[in-house]
């Protein structure tokens, strides 16, 4: 019979995988405690309507990238593409503004797109997702970005680009639309069929399109810092000066939208030189209007998400650790030693002692062998004479000595030997 195999553009994380990416997860957790974040568990389903109201319904991500079906007849719901409207959602429905001026969370987890799978681009892939909510003061965004950059300094990943832009407020937004609109006008016969399309619906989308010709025509197209307001430029400043106050390099990439129309002000991305430009590995930027859109009070935000297995991607290899080996292997030979040590094995794993055995009736050769390849330090030989006596022979893997240790008194010989 044919396997099953995994459905295209997802992806299993095999044990070694996972074991890295609990340690990334653990530091991600240390250092935005650092900086006052609080975790946050929202479903990765929700209703269809939350992500068209939130994400914008002329985006690709919602025009043709989600995963929606009808639960039973009765209601559209969606595999969440991204996490910020989850997060906003539960925000206002569970009235998280009347607790403190300005909440920090962060949520980590799966998200849903149907694009094209390639390298680093998956149809299931996990963000690490933050969000401030509750201020529009230009130091939170500098403040977002300092520990982003910490988070990736400490991961080792040094060289990166911090590029930042500011899309100014929904006004600055429709002046430059048109700007773009006009500009865009002369050489529409040359866009892609999508940006035709989007000259109409959503012209700032041209500036995202991957296509060649796109990317070279809206290369000469009109700066939106040449059209933000005073308020919008004074915000921007602050963020610059405030970044520059922390010593943190950045760019100003002036082309950079970002894929979302909920994005107002600071938008930022990370890219890391030797990945690519395309391919950016964070992503993020203020929405001043979004929680007010979705039903809420009007309460601004900021926030960015990490793509995880582009950051795993990038890792250098001594950022990458094996999984911790068991302490001890038991090597039984025999039913009756088996017995003693399946008693054994499982006394001191719940000493919280990692200990091995097998069930297989193996050789002593092969158990050794097996030993070696765990990579344990220690090895108890466990056969009749050993029951009889009720001594174990305790063998230093490492340095190929051995020892009689009492039965009883295996767990003491270890951790006094561990220290
Ligand atoms: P976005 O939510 O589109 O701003 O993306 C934020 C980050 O998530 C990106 O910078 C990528 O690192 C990651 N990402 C987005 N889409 C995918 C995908 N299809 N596969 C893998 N990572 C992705």
């Amino acid at each position: 019979m044919d396997a099953i195999t995994v459905v295209k553009g997802f992806k299993d994380i095999l044990p070694e995988e996972a074991f890295n990416w609990q340690r990334v997860e653990q530091f991600a957790r240390t250092i935005f405690a650092d900086f006052g974040f609080k975790e946050i568990r929202v479903p990765i389903l929700e209703k269809t309507e939350l992500f068209t109201r939130g994400i914008g319904d002329t985006t690709d991500i919602v025009e043709k990238e989600m995963y929606t079906f009808s639960d039973r007849g009765t209601e559209s719901l969606t595999l969440r593409p991204e996490a910020t409207a989850s997060v906003l959602r539960a925000y206002i429905e569970h009235n998280l503004f009347s607790q403190n001026a300005v909440l920090r969370l962060f949520t980590i987890g799966p998200m849903f797109r149907r694009e094209r799978p390639q390298k680093g681009r998956y149809r299931q892939f996990h963000q690490i997702d933050v969000e401030v909510l509750g201020s529009d003061d230009p130091r939170i965004d500098a403040e977002l970005m300092i520990m982003l950059v910490r988070f990736l300094n400490g991961l080792g990943l040094d060289n990166l680009n911090l590029d930042i832009n500011s899309l100014g407020c929904s006004a600055c937004r429709s002046t430059f639309r048109e700007k773009v609109i006009a500009f865009l006008k002369d050489t529409q016969d040359d866009l892609c069929e999508d940006c035709r399309r989007r000259l109409h619906t959503n012209p700032l989308r041209v500036f995202d399109c991957k296509n060649e010709t796109c990317g070279q025509i809206i290369k000469d197209a009109p700066s939106i810092l040449d059209f933000i307001c005073d308020d919008c430029r004074n915000h921007f400043e602050k963020v610059r000066s405030s970044l520059e106050s922390f010593e943190l390099p950045y760019r100003i990439n002036h082309r950079m939208v970002r894929g979302l129309d909920y994005y107002t002000r600071t938008t930022f991305e990370v890219t890391i030189p030797q990945m690519g430009s395309q391919n950016a590995v964070v992503g993020g930027g203020r929405y001043d209007g979004l929680v007010r859109d979705l039903g809420g009070p009007d309460i601004s935000g900021i926030g960015f998400a990490i793509g995880f297995e582009r950051l795993m991607a990038l890792l250098p290899p001594e950022q990458t650790a094996v999984p911790p080996a068991p302490a001890l292997f038991i090597a039984a030979l025999g039913n009756q030693a088996r017995e003693v040590a399946f008693r054994l094995c499982n006394r001191l794993r719940l000493k919280g002692i990692p200990t091995e055995m097998d069930y297989e009736g193996k050789s002593l050769k092969s158990q050794m062998k097996k030993a070696d390849k765990l990579g344990s330090r220690y090895v108890l030989i466990l056969g009749d004479r050993e029951i009889e006596t009720g001594q174990g022979e305790l063998r230093d893997m490492r340095s190929s000595t051995q020892q009689a240790v009492p039965l009883d008194q295996v767990e003491n010989h270890i951790i006094q030997l561990e220290k």
